[in-house]
């Protein structure tokens, strides 16, 4: 049996794949500081040790105690708009987070590592559907650290035989209501589970960052992927790398766009509520559009996204519904 280090394992898209590498007879060592992850989230089966990855001395004791045969790692602060008021806290923690494990990874002899990257390493895209082939120009010190551990990652496996893949996720959404798992942040800035909140009645309506983009409908387009599908492809990488694969980066998007006013009017059906919305000014930096081409994705690691955008709203308010408090109650 294979033991996989899940770092960020108590998180939203982390505690996924737990249960998914838990339901598929892995061991499961979830490394966690807590800090926006919750304990509540880590399921049967998988063992947590709390801890800060950028802490050496923990993850070599964490190294030591279980014999880690890869590691995925999600562990990062992950909000666009802090990152641009506070770099240092973005680079500080996401950077040096992936140093820290590299650095036990090698001490370790573990050669392969998943790693959460984003689609906002590509800044303002040059075409639709972005390939991974594309500029990477980031506009805000989140995207811009995570093209950074992509860079560092790199060089590790030139210098140290470090095997990696870099899984650039376009609009994660959705929920696994089976496990009760599901999103829950604070402050929460996604436009799905904003969505739900008003029609659970915990907001009252949900504000439309612009609606003068050059769209069909005037509002942003994005492409949202179930987590569910999400993390498959974190098991497919791992086993691709396992089986020699060679390193690289992935997108991870189901190849569809929707716009704001669409997930809207598809949360007023799934859920049967009105959910009242209210255009405003644009939000800084969001592009107009970002699809994912996911060609690399399904011909080299064998993915298919199967769930579509109901089953994306669906999920995610079978989770927001029976967790109005998100793991608080
Ligand atoms: N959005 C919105 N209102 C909100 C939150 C988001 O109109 O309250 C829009 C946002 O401008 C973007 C899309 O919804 O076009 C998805 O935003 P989200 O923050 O969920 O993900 P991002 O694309 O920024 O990663």
């Amino acid at each position: 049996m294979k033991t996989i280090l899940v770092a960020g394992g108590a998180g939203y898209i982390g505690s996924h794949m737990s249960a998914l590498l838990t339901e598929k007879g892995y061991e499961v060592v979830v490394v966690d500081n807590l800090c926006t992850g919750h304990w509540q989230a880590v399921k049967g089966g998988a063992k947590l040790r709390v801890g800060d990855l950028r802490d050496g001395a923990f993850l070599d004791r964490v190294f030591s105690e279980f014999p880690i045969d890869g590691v995925i790692n999600f562990a990062a602060f992950s909000l666009v708009g802090e990152s641009v008021a506070d770099p240092l806290k973005y680079y500080g923690n996401n950077v040096s987070g992936s140093v820290s494990m590299l650095t036990a990874m090698k001490n370790h002899g573990v050669e392969n590592i998943v790693f959460s990257s984003t689609a906002a390493t590509y800044g303002e895209p040059e075409k639709q559907p972005i390939e991974e082939t594309d500029r990477t120009e980031p506009s805000n010190p989140y995207g811009a650290s995570k093209l950074a551990i992509e860079g560092l990652l790199k060089w590790s496996g030139r210098a140290y035989g470090i095997r990696y893949a870099a899984l650039r996720y376009f609009n994660a959404a959705g929920a696994n209501p089976e496990v009760e798992i599901g999103e829950d942040h604070y402050p929460e800035t996604h436009l799905i589970p904003i969505v739900l909140q008003c029609a659970l009645g915990k907001r009252d309506h949900v504000g439309i960052f612009g609606d003068d983009y050059p769209t069909a409908d005037g509002t942003c387009v994005r492409d949202y992927i179930h987590v569910r599908d999400l993390v498959s492809a974190h098991l497919l990488a791992l086993e691709y790398l396992d089986r020699g694969g060679e390193s690289g980066a992935f997108n991870l998007g189901s190849g569809d766009g929707y716009s704001v006013k669409e997930i809207i009017e598809t949360a007023r059906r799934v859920t049967g509520k009105p959910i009242s919305a209210v255009t405003e000014p644009r939000r800084a930096g969001d592009p107009s559009v970002l699809i994912a081409s996911n060609k690399k994705a399904r011909e080299v690691l064998g993915w298919t996204p199967e769930r579509g955008l109901e089953k994306i709203i669906s999920d995610a308010w079978a989770w927001h519904s029976g967790h109005p408090n998100g793991y608080e109650g």
